[in-house]
């Protein structure tokens, strides 16, 4: 799978529709400080179907809406696109393919995903991109700060990373809860001992 385009429209700092070509190869994304380097990055993670506010440098989701400025209004939604392609070999076909995967979020309505103009959901959208090994939380993209976020990592912390990269952080939560269960059958059985014994 290859990224071909991306189009944003009131997407944070992108209030203007704009569209970006992703040339086969290295892309490098220069400007100023502060100029929307980052929300680029944060809107392919959105469209690719990101659920998480926070990971997006928001409180709620609206917050990836243009928020207006002191000489413009704020937008009632925001919308990006992402062109892709599937390699020749890819998915079955002999052919090289082309799909577009849309977001929309509105205001008081939340988010839509469209693939190639039919309505699809959430999961649909982070299965497609999967199955071609990328996503939302593909180590591949490494947001600003990430890299030294792992450096000052306590080891702790920095377990709970490896953890979760092999996918057992969902084995910890179930331990817990077996834990649990068995401490308060212990509490049963010995309550039970306690009625047996009143009764003999
Ligand atoms: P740096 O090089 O400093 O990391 P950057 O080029 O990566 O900067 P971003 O962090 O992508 O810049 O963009 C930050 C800009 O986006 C800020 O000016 C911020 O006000 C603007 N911004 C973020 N969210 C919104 C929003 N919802 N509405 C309007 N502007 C927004």
């Amino acid at each position: 799978m290859r990224f071909r385009r991306l189009k944003l429209s009131g997407f944070k700092s992108f209030v203007e529709p704009a569209e970006l070509r992703i040339e086969p190869g290295l892309t490098g994304v220069v400007g100023p400080n502060g100029c929307g380097k980052s929300n680029l990055l944060e809107a392919i993670r959105w469209v690719m179907g990101e659920g998480s506010p926070k990971s997006l440098r928001g409180g709620g989701m609206e917050d990836v809406i243009f928020a207006g400025t002191a000489t413009r209004p704020p937008r009632d939604f925001a919308e990006v696109s992402l062109l892709i392609e599937h390699e020749a070999g890819e998915g079955g076909s002999d052919l090289a393919t082309e799909s577009e995967v849309t977001r929309r979020i509105e205001r008081g309505a939340g988010s839509a995903y469209r693939l190639d103009g039919r309505d699809v959901r959430q999961k649909d959208v982070s299965l497609l991109f999967a199955d071609a090994a990328t996503g939302a939380h593909s180590p591949a993209l490494v947001s600003q700060g990430r890299i030294g976020a792992v450096i000052a990592a306590k080891p702790v912390e920095r377990r709970m990373m490896l953890e979760e990269a092999a996918g057992i952080s969902g084995l910890h939560a179930r331990r817990k809860d077996a834990e649990a269960k068995l401490r308060a059958t212990e509490a049963n059985l010995q309550r039970l001992d306690e009625l047996l014994s009143d009764q003999e």
